[in-house]
């Protein structure tokens, strides 16, 4: 069996590569021949940690496995992150481990390729102006994926404690664009494309703000009563998910379906575009809302192209 540390993860695999990873499962589980298995998350009673599995099996990218891992709140003051997870790959023909894999970068990496392909497969294609909601570690990540999916001409950002936008700044930086910290009236009225990337409790961002036209993708929400958009803003959007069970029950859809404003049949998943079997956005004026709730099968698509760039490389540990 292999192992890939954390350590040897960053820069194995490009951008456009786990891009490529996850808009390959999206489709697969659009064709339902990838399915995620019920997802387990349990409060520890220890160190206030969240922990769980995520985990499910590809037929046509013969990736299977699991995300272990979970929220430890105190690691930020020890100097690690708070968020810790480990990939598992097995073997599909017959069930031996192949991989234990680091899943914090991964984990990053995939939630960001997940907006960037609902951006390339949902947002105006004339977008000029990309917005992110949130500067906390995740952030960066989800704005470097995001500028390459159209010809952005202007970054515009919002956080809760505007002094975190610098990481953001420097991001529009590297990619040669001008950057402002604004407040969300102007962030929504100015915006062609909005990412939502907080661990919030309450809705942020209104629906007055938001222009017509405009496409969002809510990738903060990930568990039950977190909440990003006001609870109106789905009733007057077109859906798109991931995986539409996760979207109504822990994704940012479950307010709008708890106080009846949208079903489950008005949810279409992103792979369904991806596949043509779905038009996607059909108007300049349509709010296009994708819900990123975070499937296993994104971990182990991308999970699976870094072990194999990490073996090409030398950098996977045999055992
Ligand atoms: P972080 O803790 O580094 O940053 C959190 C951000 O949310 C900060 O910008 C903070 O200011 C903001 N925030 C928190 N509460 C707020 C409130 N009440 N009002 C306004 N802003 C508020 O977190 P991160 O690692 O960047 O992750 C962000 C979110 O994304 C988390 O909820 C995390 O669970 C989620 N996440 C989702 C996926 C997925 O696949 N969808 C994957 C990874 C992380």
């Amino acid at each position: 069996m292999y192992i890939v540390p954390e350590a040897v993860i960053a820069g194995l695999l490009s951008r456009d590569e786990c891009f490529r990873a996850v808009e390959a499962v999206f489709a697969s589980m659009a064709r339902g021949a990838a399915r995620n298995f019920p997802v387990i998350r349990e409060a520890l009673g220890y160190a206030d940690a969240l922990y769980g599995f995520k985990s499910g099996f590809d037929r046509e990218g013969l990736a299977l496995g699991l995300k272990s891992g979970g929220f430890w709140p105190g690691n930020a003051a020890k100097g690690l992150t708070n968020h810790q997870s480990t990939i598992f790959l097995f073997d599909a023909e017959s069930g031996q481990i192949r991989a234990v894999i680091g899943g914090n970068r991964i984990t990053a990496l995939r939630t960001a390729a997940a907006s960037a392909v609902s951006i390339r497969h949902l947002a105006r294609p004339d977008a000029e102006v990309m917005a992110v909601v949130g500067a906390g570690h995740q952030s960066a990540f989800q704005l470097r994926a995001a500028l390459e999916q159209r010809r952005f001409r202007r970054v515009v950002a919002w956080n809760r404690d505007p002094s975190r936008l610098a990481g953001l700044a420097a991001v529009a930086d590297e990619f040669g664009l001008p950057f402002a910290a604004v407040d969300l009236d102007q962030l929504g009225a100015e915006a062609d494309v909005i990412i939502t990337i907080l661990s919030s409790f309450a809705p942020v961002l209104r629906v007055a703000q938001v222009r017509p036209g405009t496409h969002i993708a809510c990738m903060g929400t990930d568990t039950r009563g977190k909440q990003e958009v006001e609870t109106a803003l789905p009733g007057r959007a077109s859906l798109f998910t991931d995986e539409v069970l996760q979207a109504i029950t822990i994704g940012e859809f479950q307010h709008a379906i708890a106080a009846g404003l949208v079903t489950a049949e008005a949810v279409t998943p992103l792979g369904a575009v991806i596949i043509g079997e779905h038009p996607g956005r059909v108007s300049e004026e349509e709010i296009t809302l994708f819900d990123g709730t975070g499937v296993a099968l994104q971990d182990l698509a991308v999970g699976a192209a870094v072990l194999e760039a990490a073996i090409a490389k030398g950098l996977a540990l045999t055992v």
